[in-house]
């Protein structure tokens, strides 16, 4: 279809201020936060109801028009790029919390949302929703369902897939439909809201949700070690747990990424140490204090050169911040961050930062690494310099996929929060069966027969 055409229809669904198409407008959606993916779309829209959305996808689907659905495009894996041309369906317009259930503990809330406006609009209601990735003042709703993201509150409060209870969404053809709802427990059929929740857009475009919501925890208690090896910071991880405690949040930084945060935020931690774990326990604030003690003495144990305790509320944030600046600071460094993301068992954290170490070593580039040590999650960024050398993007590919295959080998999987995307999915299939592929392919298929959803993302090898 001509390119006039389709910008012609697309301003019929949602009206004229809702379509871009000029070259500035859709550059700046031809890329998401991943590097090295910039592709041109033909139009952008901004579907206001869930009636535009059946009717852009009717029509994409009738005329087999690529169709990437997009929130604030802070994933990390090109999954909102736009490789085929076609539609970009941004859905920030999707802005508004609908209902908050307070017999239920259920909020109805529209995709476009960002994660912290949900959480401020519970708050005085003393609830929280717990998923809060490092983008939790940026990411929308959308964006988190569909990647099934985590955050810093993952141990002991899971993920997104633990909060949505039930979705609207409009699938390829265009047709709406809802899966789950405001019950607890609903075991009728296949558990579709699962399915959408990290489906990456490949599957249909969800429209709103269903959340749980918890009570806010009366206490916590914020803390920061320090270490000399690895080692003792990946022991005194596997110490905690195993001494029966969960805390709220269990995150690691090494060296690289300590110096760099420190370089620019200037927050005091220790710069020539190996790792330090940032630590918080919440809950009944007699909880809080026993657990509180428990977890320093397990640190000491282990070797901790220096337990110190957050002060007061601002050293609290200061310490939180300082820990979500750990991509935004080494991004600062080079012109190209990778930031990678694989898992590991818990007990394999040491193991695996050891070999990430000894990578950065032995290829002689800067790797920061960070990470939900608690989810045995790491990140581990690889920072260079002009993304446009061919010769060292295949390299570093290459070196890439050797330290995914050691996850693997140490039991872990790639991809514990920021999906395939189609910067990712390559890897994915060294580490999956060929009977789990076949059938992600026969899912896809049953749900976007024309493959216009999302379709870089697929879950074939070719
Ligand atoms: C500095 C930094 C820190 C981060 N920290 C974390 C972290 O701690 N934990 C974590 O899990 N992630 C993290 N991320 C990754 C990212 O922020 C999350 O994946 C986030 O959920 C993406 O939300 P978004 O609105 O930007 O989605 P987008 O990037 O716009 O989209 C993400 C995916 O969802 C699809 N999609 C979006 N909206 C819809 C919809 N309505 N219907 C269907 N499909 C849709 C897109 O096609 C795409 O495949 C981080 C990223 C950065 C840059």
């Amino acid at each position: 279809m001509e390119k006039e055409q389709l910008i012609a229809e697309m301003k019929k669904i949602v009206g004229e201020d809702n379509v871009l198409h000029s070259k500035e407008a859709l550059y700046a959606y031809s890329y998401d936060a991943t590097p090295g993916h910039l592709y041109m779309p033909d139009v952008v829209v901004s579907p206001g109801n869930v009636q535009e959305v059946s009717a852009i996808m009717k029509f994409a689907n009738e005329h087999k028009i690529p169709v990437y659905p997009r929130g604030s495009g802070t994933n990390l894996s090109a999954g909102t790029a736009p490789l085929k041309g076609g539609i970009v369906l941004l859905m920030l317009r999707f802005n508004k919390i609908l209902d908050l259930d307070l017999e239920n503990l259920i909020a109805e809330v529209e995709v476009g949302v960002v994660v912290q406006d949900i959480n401020d609009y519970v708050a005085p209601h003393g609830l929280i929703y717990p998923p809060d990735p490092g983008t939790v003042k940026t990411a929308s709703l959308g964006g988190t369902i569909c990647e099934n993201s985590g955050g810093l509150r993952g141990l002991k409060y899971g993920i997104t897939k633990n909060y949505v209870q039930g979705l609207e969404v409009v699938l390829a053809n265009g047709d709406i439909i809802h899966t789950g709802g405001k019950n607890v427990k609903d075991v009728s059929g296949y558990d579709m809201t699962k399915l959408f929740t990290g489906s990456e857009g490949t599957l249909g475009i969800v429209t709103k949700a269903y959340l749980k919501l918890v009570p806010k925890p009366e206490a916590s208690a914020s803390m920061v070690a320090v270490f000399n090896t690895l080692e003792d910071a990946g022991n005194a991880v596997s110490d905690i747990i195993a001494a029966k405690i969960i805390p709220a949040t269990m995150e690691i930084l090494d060296n690289a990424s300590i110096r760099t945060v420190e370089d620019f935020m200037h927050v005091g931690l220790p710069v020539d140490t190996a790792a330090i774990l940032l630590l918080e326990v919440d809950g009944h604030p007699v909880i809080v204090a026993d657990e509180k003690e428990k977890v320093m003495e397990v640190l000491k144990r282990n070797n901790a050169a220096e337990v110190t305790l957050a002060k007061s509320a601002e050293h609290k944030e200061q310490l939180w911040t300082a820990r979500r600046m750990a991509l935004p600071c080494l991004a600062k460094l080079r012109p190209t961050t990778f930031v990678e993301d694989a898992t590991v068992p818990r007990s394999k954290l040491t193991d695996f930062l050891k070999i990430v170490t000894k990578a950065a070593k032995d290829y002689n580039v800067t790797i920061g690494t960070f990470g939900h040590a608690g989810d045995g999650n790491v990140h581990f960024c690889v920072v260079r310099g002009n993304r446009d050398e061919q010769t060292w993007t295949t390299e570093l590919h290459q070196n890439l996929e050797k330290l995914y295959a050691k996850a693997h080998e140490l039991g872990g999987l790639i991809s514990g929060e920021h999906g395939l995307g189609t910067s990712k999915r390559v890897f994915f299939f060294t580490q999956t069966a060929e009977p789990n592929i076949k059938l992600m392919n026969a899912i896809k298929k049953a749900f976007d027969p024309t493959g216009i959803l999302n379709p870089e993302i697929s879950y074939s090898r070719s």
